[in-house]
């Protein structure tokens, strides 16, 4: 008895799981949990890691500020559409759930502050009749999603059920329906729901609303699916199991985060999606200094541009931005690590990153190429971006997209057409870059922006050089005379009016160098995008659509050797 009470003193209000209560040792390593302080706060064993389920409650004391949780929507209760008998009625069955648990249902909604930010949360207990979700969860979910869209809040979900409520039958099964609308209704109102998937999430609860998350996240070796090992009606063996590593490899989540690094992931998270509401006017250029670009011939920017110690997009999101959140995976069973992306804080805005990284790829041959999946989790990026308002910065720096016969056969063209039609729709403002390589249209798809800059030495090409020279010559070493024929500079992309601006390169520009050229993307990002949130949005879309349809309407298109000879001085922020 005495033992009881202290678990309960060190739980507060906990309620701990009936493996531990009954004897208080830890089930795998047989420890005294009692005296283990890194259980009693995260229900882990220390020893061993065993993980116990965490209740409603205790997910609650985790996450949320002392006391700041204040539940909400207490009144709504389970009906008995089937008046359901097995061994016990299902009244029985809540009955004992409620008694159990300290719980009115399987899912707690209300109010509660992460490190300060408000948010509207709905946390599921699996020990009130496995977290399965009747309509009293579902009722309580939407009720939540709606009090979230009228106070402008974001949702967060923390999931553990075994999916739809059988005793309710098909009024259970018509929950996901109704969720699933609730979070459409909240994706309109241009708000975010963020997913935690605990141990276990599985079924109609994983299948609607929670999958629908603009951030989705699992516990450690969370089981994770849509049919649960036992009820799985093909390959169906206890063993045949999904586990959150697993789909994270697969694009299926973003993360896995450790219950003890929860909090703090949240607060980024929430710190990085709330709406950009500070408006800033259009900085006045303080020290204005004159550049000079340096004239390239085509060969000099191709090579320049593929030197091995030239920074990548990932070196200048570490440098240039203060927070990165990385999302990961197309949602569609891959995940490619060439295309990178997610949340991130330019100076005081929140902005949606898409970058090509030249140095992600599992083999030589595909480094730098961005897949079928790549392009799909771009899609992904500039949809979350589009529903939370936040202006999308993308890098480009690729020799081309990863044109394999596996990813001609799910869909690569497919999947740039896409990226071309999504970002070229996107209702935020839209910004590229082109660092190092632009490759044909594994470039282009990145490039269809309100601002496109080109970095001094970058180049951007309708082929590789060698490929035009294979093609055009049957031999690649016309390569060098090709490149400087097809107008890949950067200064004859700025001629034509492909590119607004270029951005100045340190002399010998490496890695060494990350900090200086860091610093004058840092200017062209930051006084563009102010400048382009004080615009009316719908003359800024029009005004990217024409720029598009205009492109060598006016131009008058000079010859080679005159254009390499327009060395021109531009005043350039510095
Ligand atoms: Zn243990």
């Amino acid at each position: 008895m005495e033992k009881i009470k202290k678990i309960f003193q060190a739980f507060k209000n906990f309620k701990i799981s009936q493996t531990v209560s009954s004897d208080l040792q830890c089930p795998d390593c047989k420890i005294n949990l009692l005296e283990d302080s890194g259980y009693l706060s995260l229900g882990i064993c220390s020893a061993c890691g065993h993980k116990d389920t965490l209740s409603a409650k205790q997910w609650i004391n985790l996450i949320f500020d002392q006391n700041s949780f204040d539940e909400k929507f207490l009144n709504i209760d389970s009906p008995d559409p089937l008046h359901f008998n097995d061994s016990k009625s299902y009244k029985q069955r809540i009955k004992q759930a409620k008694d159990s648990t300290g719980e009115r249902s399987a899912v707690t909604t209300g109010y509660g502050h992460i490190k300060g930010i408000k948010v509207v949360a709905a946390i599921f207990d699996f020990k009130f009749l496995g977290g399965s979700m009747g309509y009293a969860v579902g009722e309580k979910i939407t009720a939540a999603i709606d009090k979230a869209i009228v106070k402008k809040l974001p949702v967060l979900v923390i999931t553990c059920s075994g999916g739809a409520r059988m005793q309710e039958g098909t009024l259970a099964l018509a929950q996901m329906i109704k969720t699933t609308n609730a979070i459409n209704n909240l994706h309109d109102a241009h708000l975010p729901l963020i997913g935690i998937l605990a141990n276990p999430t599985t079924g109609g609860v994983f299948a609607s609303f929670a999958n629908q998350a603009d951030i989705l996240i699992a516990e450690k070796e969370a089981l994770i699916g849509f049919a649960g090992p036992r009820v799985r009606a093909v390959n169906d063996t206890e063993q045949d199991r999904v586990l959150s590593e697993e789909i994270l490899a697969r694009g299926l989540i973003d993360n896995i985060i450790p219950r003890n690094e929860l909090r703090h992931y949240l607060e980024r998270v929430l710190g990085l999606i709330i709406a950009n509401e500070i408006k800033v006017s259009a900085p006045q250029a303080s020290i204005n200094s004159m550049h000079t670009h340096k004239v390239s011939s085509g060969w000099e920017s191709v090579t320049t541009s593929r030197a091995s110690d030239r920074p990548s997009a990932k070196d200048y999101i570490d440098q240039i931005f203060s927070d990165f959140i990385e999302l990961k995976g197309d949602r569609n069973g891959l995940e490619d690590d060439v295309l990178i992306g997610g949340f991130a804080k330019l100076a005081l805005k929140n902005v949606m990153i898409i970058a090509q990284d030249r140095n992600g790829g599992q083999t030589e041959i595909t480094k730098g190429r961005v897949s079928a999946s790549g392009y799909r989790k771009a899609v992904r990026l500039i949809k979350i971006a589009n529903t939370l308002k936040l202006p999308i910065i993308c890098f480009v720096d690729t020799p081309g997209a990863n044109d394999s016969i596996e990813n001609e056969r799910i869909g690569l063209a497919k999947s740039i057409s896409d990226t071309i039609a999504e970002l070229s729709n996107a209702q935020v403002e839209t910004i590229s870059i082109i660092l190092g390589e632009g490759g044909s249209g594994g470039a282009i798809a990145l490039c269809c922006t309100d601002r496109v800059f080109m970095q001094e030495n970058s180049f951007l090409a309708i082929t590789s050089p060698e490929g035009a020279a294979a093609i055009l010559y049957r031999d690649k070493k016309h390569a060098e005379d090709v490149a400087n024929a097809l107008g890949v500079t950067a200064l004859e992309h700025e001629n034509i009016g492909f590119v607004d601006e270029i951005i100045p390169e340190p002399e010998n520009h490496s890695v060494k160098t990350l900090k200086e050229a860091s610093r004058f993307i840092y200017d062209a990002l930051t006084e563009t995008i102010i400048s382009l949130q004080n615009q009316n949005q719908k003359s800024r879309l029009v005004a990217r659509e024409k720029k598009w349809n205009d492109l060598g309407k006016n131009t008058k298109f000079s010859g080679k050797i005159q254009r390499l000879l327009l060395g021109i001085t531009r005043k350039i922020k510095i």
